[in-house]
């Protein structure tokens, strides 16, 4: 494949400090912080790094300083994939952001722009990018520009880009003075919420048509195309004597957390208008993407995958038209540009989606995200091989605390997740997690809990199974575990092959088989909301019910697929499509290992059946094979017996 030009994203990156406060101190005071994190951000970087994700190669231009915070937010771009080499450090603090969050889903925040501030300058505040920026810039597909550094930088790479017919998309937030004059000439997309809109222009955002209005306004001022994202009410993209177009949000079954939601639009929108995608398919990219984001917590952590993008794109029709939803608010560009200077000018309201989404507005307020980045859980993974891993890596992405225990040693991988690992049961429990989840094999599921210390566990922690049969699963917690101790029994539908780029779609049962009211409900169902917020399928069910279906589905599926496997079927020069899946279905017999597929014929009470029901299945094809074939021999032979005559 030819190499596709780069995404140059210049601008800011910063490390942002989350604690979280009951309140805001008084001066002279000192308080406790009931939680702390530090994690990458800062608009450019979260940028660099949505694009990346979405598997576009992209370059980050920006300024670190020479401290422990410049190598966390490297290795958070670098681990998303974004190209560093013009990352420069400066003799500066690497920027950093101190958020205290506080009840209700306030939010302070002190800013220190650091490095991010102190690019070098000509006396006249001129900025000169390094010639490797320069050329780099000459030979990127984009360069996306935001507003947290000094807008002489940004006038430098808009300058360099238009000089070489390579397009700027500026995403207006992170600043709220105005944009030089001088800056807008350059720029070929420019992305605003409706309050950056507004107050830009000086005019009023509250409707769709003074949306438009103000849309042309920005235009008159030299940029090309303006991108305004409306939150629920989708976003519009308003083109020089062209239709303006409308898409509707794309629908987010949960907000876990809204930080770096408007990052990934505006990104997403970058990437899908250098692959020349047709503007609309962009928008439509960018909707589905920024719905993905607002998923899972943090802002570089749940941007999507392309994968997870393209999958949700396929659940979301493609809408009717993409039009403005008010014929009258093309009136008022029309009369805007002077095209029907008869018509009226018109304020249609703002609200045409009827969809129950909620609003980058709320997301930005952090009213929703702030709640859920207080409510992480801390989840103890007992067995962290195959699946403790795979979940452990998600429960990570969203920004819970997770800490496992195995008889094995996994220290280097627990290390490279940032999970804390024991393999010491009282060193494990003493970390007192909230929810302690069993991903043992079904067959040790008993003895490893029975060698579990649980008195130095909190007297009400949550225990959950993942065993792939459910009710011996219920009976043993239940026997096990004491009253007071509250059993989610549970089997995600999937595995690290199947769910290896998205949950979206996948089944996750349960049973509520112990939940008590209160804080251990309102526990239970954040953890459920991991799986639903990934977009998996929930299906609630009693225990002895899924065995039920899961012996007529999964277990046939795994002894299939291990029949073929025993078969060493190979590829041949002439494979069918049909021929191809069994290949597909015997290798993943051994995806699996054998302690798994036992278990599931030991423990789940319908699995003999289900292997009796297979063994007369094939006896019955055969019969029916070897009875039409003595048939026909049959009657060959009486054929035969009639033509030649019998001598005597
Ligand atoms: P598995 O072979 O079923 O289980 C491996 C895990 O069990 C490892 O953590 C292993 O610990 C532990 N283990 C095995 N024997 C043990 C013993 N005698 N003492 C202590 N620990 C022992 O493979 P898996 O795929 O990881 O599955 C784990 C659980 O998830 C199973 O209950 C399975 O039904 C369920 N599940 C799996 C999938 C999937 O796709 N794989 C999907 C849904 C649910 P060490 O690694 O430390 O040896």
């Amino acid at each position: 494949m030819a190499t596709r030009p780069p995404l140059v994203v210049v601008g800011s990156v910063s490390a942002d400090i989350y604690v979280e406060v009951e309140r805001l101190p008084s001066s002279g005071e000192t308080i406790a912080a009931s939680s702390g994190q530090t994690l990458a951000g800062g608009r450019g970087a979260n940028q660099a790094a949505c694009a990346a994700r979405l598997s576009y190669p992209t370059y980050f231009c920006g300024q670190v300083g020479p401290d422990a915070n410049a190598i966390l937010v490297k290795d958070a771009l670098a681990s998303a994939g974004v190209r560093l080499d013009h990352v420069k450090s400066v003799e500066a603090p690497t920027g950093h952001a101190v958020v205290m969050l506080q009840p209700g889903g306030k939010k302070s925040v002190i800013n220190v722009g650091g490095a991010n501030v102190a690019w070098p300058m000509s006396e006249n505040s001129v900025c000169r990018l390094t010639g490797n920026i320069e050329q780099l810039i000459k030979r990127a597909g984009g360069v996306l520009l935001q507003r947290e550094i000094p807008d002489a930088v940004n006038l430098e790479a808009a300058n360099i880009a238009k000089s070489a017919n390579v397009p700027v998309i500026m995403d207006a937030g992170g600043a709220d003075s105005p944009i030089p004059k001088e800056l807008l000439k350059c720029i070929t997309v420019l992305s605003f919420n409706e309050t950056e809109l507004g107050r830009l222009t000086a005019m009023s955002t509250n409707s769709l048509g003074e949306v438009l209005l103000a849309a042309t306004k920005v235009q008159e001022m030299g940029v090309k195309e303006v991108l305004v994202e409306m939150g629920k009410n989708g976003s519009v993209l308003v083109r020089d004597k062209e239709p303006p177009i409308y898409q509707p949000a794309t629908l987010a079954p949960v907000v876990v957390d809204t930080r770096g939601a408007s990052e990934t639009f505006t990104a997403a929108y970058a990437v899908a208008l250098i692959e020349l995608q047709p503007p609309a398919e962009a928008l439509r990219f960018a909707a589905a993407s920024a719905s993905f984001c607002v998923r899972n917590e943090g802002a570089m952590p749940s941007m999507p995958e392309r994968s997870s993008v393209l999958q949700l794109l396929k659940e979301y029709p493609v809408v009717e038209k993409y039009s403005i939803p008010n014929e009258e608010d093309c009136c008022v560009l029309k009369y805007r540009r002077g095209e029907g200077a008869e018509t009226e000018r018109i304020t249609a309201p703002i609200d045409v989606s009827t969809r129950e989404v909620n609003t980058f507005e709320e997301q930005v307020s952090g009213i929703q995200g702030t709640r859920k980045v207080m409510e992480k859980l801390k989840i103890g993974i007992v067995g962290f091989g195959n699946f403790g891993q795979f979940l452990a890596e998600r429960f990570c992405r969203h920004g819970h605390r997770v800490v496992a225990f195995s008889r094995s040693d996994y220290n280097d991988v627990a290390h490279r997740m940032g999970v804390s690992f024991h393999r010491d049961a009282n060193g494990f429990c003493d970390e007192h997690p909230d929810v302690v989840m069993l991903c043992t094999s079904i067959l040790s599921t008993e003895s490893v809990l029975r060698s579990l210390p649980l008195e130095r566990l909190k007297c009400d922690t949550l225990f959950v199974d993942v065993l792939s049969v459910k009710e011996f699963a219920k009976q043993l917690l239940l026997r096990i575990l004491p009253p007071q101790v509250d059993v989610l029994c549970t089997h995600p539908m999937f595995g690290p092959k199947s769910g290896r780029t998205s949950w979206a779609g996948l089944p996750f049962v349960y049973e509520k088989v112990r939940i008590g009211e209160g804080a251990s409900m309102d526990r239970c169902t954040r953890f459920l909301d991991i799986f639903a917020s990934e977009g998996c399928k929930m299906v609630e069910m009693p225990c002895k019910d899924h065995d039920v279906h899961a012996a007529g589905s999964q277990f046939i599926t795994h002894t299939v697929s291990r029949i073929l496997g025993k078969l060493n079927l190979e590829t041949t020069p002439m494979d069918t499509r049909g021929y191809e899946t069994l290949l597909k279905l015997a290798e993943n017999g051994d995806a699996d290992s054998f302690d798994l597929y036992y278990g599931l014929f030991v423990y789940n009470p319908n699995a003999v059946e289900e292997l009796q029901r297979l063994e007369r299945a094939f006896e019955c094809l055969k019969e029916q094979l070897f009875g039409q074939l003595h048939q026909t021999v049959g009657e060959r032979a009486s054929l035969t017996a009639k033509r030649i005559p019998v001598t005597h």
